[in-house]
């Protein structure tokens, strides 16, 4: 890995008091907080839409203290919720970084009153496993609102947007410190000055190879999108930065192919629900390994269905009738909080028929292999689901930062106007329940862009 530019005198293109790389949920948070601050803000973003994962997301926020609990009478403490989170991590084996657990945690209030005051609904909250008190969050209606608030917020602060735009490169000065970033546009290298620089470009998990140095293990499956390509974490360490490995193995997540892209729940699997590919195969659930990827279907019947929540068992807004009946419910899910069976109904990915081999069909199986598969399959009609996938979950490899999102040298010194937010900088994205990774995004956004913010002030007088 070659070294980063280090040029005297540079032919600037543009100049911004501070760029900030990737313009997710992160990156926009970052620059609306240094904008607020009254610094000139430059965002890049790789690609024609913002947004990255976060515009993908359920949009569900798992938080304590939050206005919300209050309205609900739910009294709820951090230290419990850090605590249950640590229980969790200890029963499955995983590593926590406790700091930035109580980080996101003890930051959600504030990220909360944020995003409600930029026009941003909440519904809930619900409860989920294994939280104690109801602490999931659901953005009205997806993570996409978050994005949509957070640009029209950076707009109207004039932070300049720039699409299209990969960043390839930091500049460092003699002295190491960042003085700008190379970023394309229309195939042509710019080379935009800035004293400081936020990395908030998104996880690496698409880049094996990085994976695999990290990890020094091989790493073999599909992982859910390409937006994780890992190029801004090699661009900081080019430039001196350390990069943490993975916080567990690579391990396989079950999501529908199409979007929302949930994940259903393991309680619908113990309640009878078989997943069987194309192939005929059976996929066990949880998954324990990953496999060779296929198109996978869930099947069930009637009597299985029965055994679910269902929309009727729904206590007004809150959709937590299944926590009242103590049935399984399908699925999390944005805007809702839970699929229920009616609520698959109007999607694509949802299909009922009277035989067998209407299943068969259906999956692209044969009925034999149907009848293999150990589903209960005695009550039609039956119900399919799908396509999913197995995607493999890379996670909390990110480049290492200290508690002011300052990007740390392999030296273990912070590198002088480098920060790292969201994604970039670690965080298991899955743990515990839905809702911690946008929450670590938003919180290490925030503080991100409001250090790079200061250095620049602190640097104009
Ligand atoms: C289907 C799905 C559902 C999810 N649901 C939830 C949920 O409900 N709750 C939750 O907490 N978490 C959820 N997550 C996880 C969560 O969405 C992410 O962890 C979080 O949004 C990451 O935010 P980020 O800003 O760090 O990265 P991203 O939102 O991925 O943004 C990174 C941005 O950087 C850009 N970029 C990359 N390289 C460059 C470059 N070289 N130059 C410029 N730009 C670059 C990318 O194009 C992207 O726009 C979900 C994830 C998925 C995939």
């Amino acid at each position: 890995m070659s070294g980063p530019l280090h040029l005297s005198r540079t032919i600037w293109d543009d100049a911004v008091d501070a760029v900030v790389i990737g313009g997710g949920g992160a990156g926009l948070m970052a620059a609306l907080v240094a904008a607020e601050k009254g610094v000139e803000v430059g965002l890049f973003e790789r690609e024609a839409a913002l947004g990255g994962k976060t515009a993908l997301a359920m949009g569900i926020l798992t938080a304590s203290q939050t206005e919300f609990q209050k309205q609900a009478g739910i009294d709820d403490r951090h230290e419990d919720h850090l605590a249950e989170l640590r229980d969790y991590f200890d029963r499955t084996g995983a590593r926590l970084e406790e700091e930035k657990a109580r980080f996101l945690i003890e930051r959600s209030p504030e990220t909360f009153e944020q995003l409600t005051a930029l026009g941003v609904e909440f519904r809930g909250p619900h409860p989920e496993k294994p939280h104690r008190t109801p602490r999931l969050h659901n953005v009205v209606p997806d993570g996409g609102a978050i994005v949509a608030a957070l640009e029209k917020g950076c707009r109207e602060l004039g932070v300049r947007i720039v699409r299209e735009s990969p960043a390839k490169d930091l500049i460092l000065d003699h002295a190491g410190r960042v003085s700008g970033v190379v970023c394309e546009r229309n195939g042509e290298s710019r080379h935009i000055r800035a004293g400081t620089a936020v990395l908030a470009a998104g996880d690496s998990a698409a880049d094996f190879a990085l994976i695999e140095a990290l990890t020094g293990t091989a790493v073999e499956g599909e992982v859910f999108r390409s937006f994780a390509s890992g190029e801004v974490q090699k661009m900081a360490m080019r430039a001196g930065a350390r990069m943490n490995p993975p916080q567990r193995p690579p391990a396989p997540q079950c999501r529908f192919v199409d979007a929302p892209h949930v994940e259903p729940a393991a309680d619908f699997y113990a309640a009878g629900a078989v997943r069987i590919g194309r192939s005929g195969r059976t996929h066990p659930s949880p998954q324990a390994e990953v496999e060779e990827p296929e198109d996978i279907f869930i099947v069930f019947d009637s009597a299985v269905a029965a055994r679910l929540a269902s929309a009727a068992d729904d206590v007004g807004p809150g959709r937590d009738g299944w926590k009242r009946t103590g049935k399984p419910y399908i699925a999390t899910a944005p805007t809702v909080g839970y699929f229920y069976l009616e609520d698959c109904k109007a999607l694509e990915w949802y299909a009922e028929t009277d035989t067998l081999d209407g299943i068969a069909e259906l999956v692209g199986c044969k009925t034999t292999d149907l009848r293999a598969s150990g589903a209960s399959l005695a009550q039609p009609p039956y119900f399919v689901l799908g396509p999913l996938r197995n995607y493999l979950m890379i996670d909390g490899a990110g480049l290492a930062i200290d508690e002011e999102m300052r990007v740390l040298s392999v030296d273990g010194d912070p590198i002088p106007g480098l920060y790292a937010a969201g994604a970039c900088a670690g965080w298991i994205h899955y743990f515990g329940g839905h809702g911690h990774a946008l929450g670590w995004a938003l919180a290490s956004g925030r503080v991100a862009g409001a250090r790079a913010a200061d250095r620049v002030l602190a640097n104009a007088f």
